[in-house]
């Protein structure tokens, strides 16, 4: 199977395998018993803090260990806003967040809080000044993802950063949270230069396995608590461990390879020039702005993306028709809509991202694959999408 789908989740690395299988015998422990086993699993706990939030330019005490970028988000979301109960309070997002986000701030919506959804330009990306525009002096969180997951495309971080550093030294009560999950691991940069106070990321993203993530948490900021029980991780989020599934997500951050982006991206320009130079129609989502390396989304005018996935899954080859949350459903992307795409491309727009470890060879059967599919797909009389 030739795998395009790294988005969506990556297979775990071979020598992350090995280390997962040795660890499960090796540390058996709850990272909160007083005896040796117990205290092994600690130190393991530890190091894998250590690791991860080195990689992001954190101190360890930052890291808190979650079940992954869902749980980051819901935690930086809820664990910001349910601090002002009972107060009229303001959250501004955009309208390309995971659901993850998006679901979380509908919730707290319909109890009191006022949400402001910015919206972003034909190209997916956010104006940051709009987000400034978009801040009240009741704003206690603003929450904008790093890279976006369907078209790949990198939101201004910093400058938002800035605008809220303006509002709280002015003295409001104002945070900056960043969905990190798609930007992690695959584009370069120091958690500090981004300014943000909470920055959510993913193991399985990065060749871990699934059921781990963590988020950063700026030091001097504090969250309510969103699962309540025993006073783990620093007493911000409750429940044992899971010891291995950190050791594995720090394994995985050391073998990230940080010369992979510019070899991923060449591969994936040349994947792009050869759509638009072919005699399909073809347009690209996202093009032209700072986009992640290994992404592409890519619209296919006249037909179903759901028919190319599945041909080309029959060839053994796997994309998707946008994010994994998604792409069981029947509606069309909403992150698509939002950059102002109509229905009907929408529906024809197929993701195609990249892994770090890939071979111009699997792009060049790729490509090969792909533009006859397509072709095939185009010629047939009376093609249309289904909206
Ligand atoms: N945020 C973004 C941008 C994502 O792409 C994903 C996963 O696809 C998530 C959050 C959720 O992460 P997880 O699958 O670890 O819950």
């Amino acid at each position: 199977m030739l795998y395009f789908d790294h988005n969506a989740t990556t297979s775990v690395l071979p020598e992350v395998a090995q280390f997962v299988a040795r660890a499960l015998s090796d540390v058996p422990g709850n990272a909160s018993s007083i005896h040796g086993v117990g205290q092994r699993a600690r130190q393991e706990l530890e190091k894998a803090r250590r690791a991860v939030s080195s990689a992001l330019g954190a101190t360890p005490g930052e890291l808190v260990f979650t079940s992954g970028g869902t749980e980051s988000n819901n935690l930086a979301i809820f664990g910001i806003v349910r601090r002002f109960r009972g107060r009229a309070v303001h959250v501004v997002t955009t309208t390309i967040e995971h659901p993850a986000v998006l679901e979380a701030c509908g919730q707290f919506e319909s109890d009191d809080a006022e949400v402001t959804r910015v919206e972003v330009d034909s190209n997916g990306v956010v104006n940051a000044e709009a987000v400034a525009r978009a801040m009240r002096d009741n704003t206690v969180l603003v929450t904008v993802m790093h890279a976006n997951n369907e078209v790949g495309t990198i939101q201004p971080i910093r400058e938002i950063a800035d605008a809220v550093l303006a509002r709280r030294a002015r003295g409001q009560e104002i945070w900056f949270h960043s969905d990190g999950v798609q930007a992690f691991g695959k584009i370069p940069f120091e958690i500090r230069d981004l300014g943000v106070d909470l920055y959510s990321i993913s193991a399985h993203k990065v060749y871990a396995p699934k059921g781990t993530g963590a988020l950063y948490v700026r030091k001097g900021v504090s969250l309510a608590s969103t699962i309540v029980g025993g006073r783990h991780e620093g007493g911000r989020r409750a429940g044992t461990e899971n010891v291995v599934g950190a050791m594995a997500f720090a394994k995985a951050v050391e073998l990230l390879d940080s010369n992979a982006s510019v070899r991923v991206a060449a591969l994936r320009d040349e994947l792009e020039r050869q759509i638009l130079t072919s005699d399909l129609h073809a347009e690209l989502n996202g093009f032209g702005v700072p986009r992640l390396p290994n992404t592409t989304s890519v619209s296919f005018p006249g037909i179903s993306a759901e028919n190319v996935v599945i041909a080309l899954d029959l060839k053994g080859i796997a994309v998707s028709t946008g994010s994994a949350c998604s792409s069981g459903s029947l509606e069309p992307s909403h992150v698509l809509l939002a950059m102002g795409r109509t229905r009907e491309q929408a529906r024809s727009s197929v993701r195609i991202s990249l892994g770090a470890h890939q071979s111009a060879e699997e792009l060049r059967q790729l490509s090969e694959t792909l533009l006859s599919t397509v072709a095939r797909l185009q010629s047939k009389k009376g093609a249309r999408v289904a909206v």
